[in-house]
């Protein structure tokens, strides 16, 4: 029988939920935005007018969706690029939970400094609050000036590591 990846590697990460790799989900229509609301699930419109599932996800229950039979067709069909390597077998599924779990790790750390830094606001994607606070890096105080200094260190590569791992081409999910 073959191994669902799936199950074994997606519920051991969510952060292509989480707000760590994306900051919103693109929804089909009107009528996906309506059956989300109907569970809870907020969307806005970009200027484009098209509508946008905010992240982190309100469903995300630890690292599992808590709307699974009901998600948008976009976390269907999304596949990212670690996963897509473990189907095709250029990486071990040991080595791929390797990888979610150093991921995990390093945004634990980044959401740490977050909070060092004094932002404390977990509703937001992960870079965005890293670019809010990084915005307000303090001009005096070594010590402040150091904190913010590791939070831009980790986020970076963090960044890096994202984009290499997760990553191909695509920057919404
Ligand atoms: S980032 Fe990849 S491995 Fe992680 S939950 Fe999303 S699709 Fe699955
Ligand atoms: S609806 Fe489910 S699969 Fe989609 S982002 Fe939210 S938690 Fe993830």
């Amino acid at each position: 029988m073959p191994i669902d990846l799936t199950a074994q590697l997606c519920t051991k990460c969510a952060l292509c939920c989480d707000g760590s790799l994306f900051a919103d989900v693109e929804l089909a229509d009107d009528a996906e935005a309506d059956r989300l609301e109907a569970l809870g699930l907020d969307s806005e419109s970009d200027d484009a007018d098209i509508r946008l599932m905010p992240l982190p996800c309100a469903a995300l229950k630890g690292t599992r969706c808590g709307v699974y039979a009901h998600r948008p067709g976009t976390c269907r069909s999304f596949e990212c690029r670690l996963l897509k390597d473990a189907q095709a077998g250029l990486v071990t599924p040991q080595a791929a939970l390797t990888s979610i779990a150093e991921a995990r790790e390093r945004v634990r750390n980044v959401k740490a400094l977050l909070v060092r830094c004094g932002f404390t606001d977990a509703t937001l994607p992960l870079r965005e609050r890293c670019a809010e606070a990084l915005a307000h890096a303090p001009v005096k105080g070594v010590r402040a000036q150091r904190a913010y200094a590791a939070l831009e260190n980790a986020m970076s590569e963090l960044d890096w590591l994202l984009e290499r791992t997760f990553l191909a081409r695509r920057r919404s999910k």
